[in-house]
C-alpha cells in the first residue's frame, strides 16, 4: 500500500514537484517501506523525534523539518537537517545562523507564511516580512541558505479559498524572489500542499508537497 501510494503521487506530478512523505509519529518499519519504494525525502516536525529517526534510519535520507522549531532545539538538528520548513522569526533566523556558524555549514531554511483564515498557524505576515527581511539582516546571515518559501493552507472543504491561499503564498514569493532574492540561486522552492489538497498546491506551483496520511494512513 505504501509503496503503491508514493508511486501514484509521484507519477501525478510535474517534474517540479518533489513529494515529502510525512512520517511524523510513523514508525521505523513503515518508513523503511517507503525508502524500500524510492523515498528520500522525510518530513518529522517534533526535534526529539527526528533525531531519533535519523540516528536509527539510512543516512542517504534526507530530513525535512517541517513542523514549529524552538530557537533552543535548533542546534540538535543543525548537522543533518535537509531543509527546515518552518522559520517564522528573524530571531530564530539568527539561531539558525549562529548553530550554522558554529558548525561551519550553510542550513537550507524557507520562510513560513501565514496563509490560512485560522488563529493557530505560525508564519511571518507580508508586512512582518517587510520589516524583518531587509537587506541588512539578512546580509548578516551568512550561514542560512534561504531556499523559499512555505505554508499552509485553512483546514476547510472549501477548495476555491484553499486555492486562494495558495495563490497568495506563490505571489508572496514571486515579490521576495524579486525584492530581496533575484540573484540568489537557492531561493527557488514553495512548500505547499498536503494529503488533502495538494492537487489544487501543485496547479498553484508548489514545488514541494507534504504528504502524511495518504501514503501511510491515520496518525495514531
Ligand atoms: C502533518 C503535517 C503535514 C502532513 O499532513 P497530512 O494531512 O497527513 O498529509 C504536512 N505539513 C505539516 C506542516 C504537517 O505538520
Amino acid at each position: 500500500m505504501i509503496s503503491e501510494t508514493i508511486h501514484q503521487v509521484n507519477a501525478s506530478l510535474p517534474v517540479i514537484t518533489k513529494l515529502i512523505a510525512v512520517s511524523k509519529t510513523q514508525s521505523m518499519d513503515k518508513i523503511m517501506e517507503a525508502y524500500e519504494a524510492g523515498q528520500r525525502d522525510f518530513g518529522e516536525n517534533k526535534v526529539q523525534e527526528l533525531v531519533a529517526k535519523y540516528e536509527a534510519l539510512p543516512k542517504d535520507i534526507r530530513w525535512h523539518m517541517i513542523g514549529h522549531l524552538q530557537s533552543n532545539k535548533v542546534k540538535y538538528i543543525a548537522p543533518f537537517v535537509h531543509l527546515i520548513h518552518g522559520v517564522d522569526s528573524l530571531k530564530l533566523l539568527q539561531e539558525i545562523d549562529k548553530q550554522g556558524q558554529k558548525i561551519g555549514r550553510k542550513i537550507p531554511c524557507l520562510l513560513q507564511f501565514h496563509i490560512a483564515q485560522e488563529e493557530s498557524k505560525f508564519g511571518f505576515s507580508m508586512e512582518d516580512a517587510n520589516e524583518s527581511l531587509t537587506q541588512k539582516n539578512l546580509n548578516s546571515l551568512s550561514h542560512i541558505q534561504l531556499c523559499g518559501v512555505m505554508g499552509m493552507a485553512t483546514f476547510t472543504d472549501n477548495t476555491a479559498q484553499i486555492r486562494q491561499e495558495f495563490k497568495a503564498l506563490a505571489s508572496t514569493f514571486k515579490t521576495l524572489k524579486q525584492h530581496h532574492f533575484s540573484s540568489v540561486e537557492s531561493f527557488q522552492e514553495i512548500s505547499m500542499g498536503m494529503s488533502d489538497d495538494y492537487p489544487i498546491a501543485v496547479e498553484e506551483g508548489s514545488t514541494f508537497i507534504r504528504v502524511g496520511s495518504k501514503i501511510f494512513g491515520e496518525r495514531l
